[in-house]
């Protein structure tokens, strides 16, 4: 069986139907929560987010919002400064440029404040349903420690991209986010029993 077959059945095994963990209801939302969750638990997300939509539930409200505000309600998802930035500068290009719509395309979406490669492609695999490998901590070290070896995030992506076909890009992300987050642990990963033991790199040179 080749790697990538073996990746994908096996993590279909742990994880059914993998989807995202954050909770949003639409597009913007969903961008501001990827925003909220760099460095952060989508947990402590999903706690902070449902007062910031409440108070905000538009791009025009966010981006007429004063900032000690927005940053007194993402307090707790850390980063704090630059995130009440990235939202209240995006929300602004949203309305003055998208008119309010959080755009479907790649380049669109990166153009606006705060949002980076990974952010892009969570929003156009999860908001658009397109074919996108987002590389986040979880996915750029699991892929590593599985032989999938980059330096940085976007070999990483490309590498991916050419390993696995299209249509499984998106289960794909979740499958290795979540098993990074459960099992393969930047420290102490669960390797009793692990399925990817003849295959991992990380865990022979342990
Ligand atoms: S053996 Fe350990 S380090 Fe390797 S993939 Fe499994 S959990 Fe991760």
């Amino acid at each position: 069986m080749e790697k990538s077959d073996k990746i994908l059945s096996e993590l279909r095994k742990i994880f059914n139907k993998p989807k995202c963990e954050l909770v949003f209801e639409n597009n913007f939302q969903l961008i501001c929560a990827v925003v909220l969750s760099a460095q952060c638990t989508d947990k402590r997300v999903n706690l902070t987010t449902p007062k910031l939509f409440e108070r905000y539930p538009t791009p025009k409200d966010l981006a007429n919002a004063k900032r000690e505000d927005v940053i007194e309600i993402i307090r707790p998802c850390g980063f704090f400064n630059n995130k009440s930035k990235s939202l209240i500068s995006l929300s602004k290009s949203l309305v003055e440029k998208f008119d309010g719509e959080v755009p479907n395309d790649y380049d669109s979406l990166v153009s606006l404040a705060g949002v980076g490669r990974k952010t892009a492609n969570v929003v156009l695999a999860v908001g658009f349903g397109q074919d996108a490998i987002a590389v986040d901590t979880h996915v750029f070290r699991v892929s590593n420690r599985l032989g999938i070896k980059s330096k940085n995030v976007l070999e990483c992506e490309e590498k991916l991209q050419k390993l696995f076909n299209k249509k499984d890009w998106s289960e794909l992300h979740y499958l290795l986010v979540l098993f990074g987050r459960y099992h393969c642990k930047a420290i102490k990963p669960k390797c009793e029993n692990c399925k990817f033991l003849d295959i991992c790199t990380f865990h022979k040179i342990k």
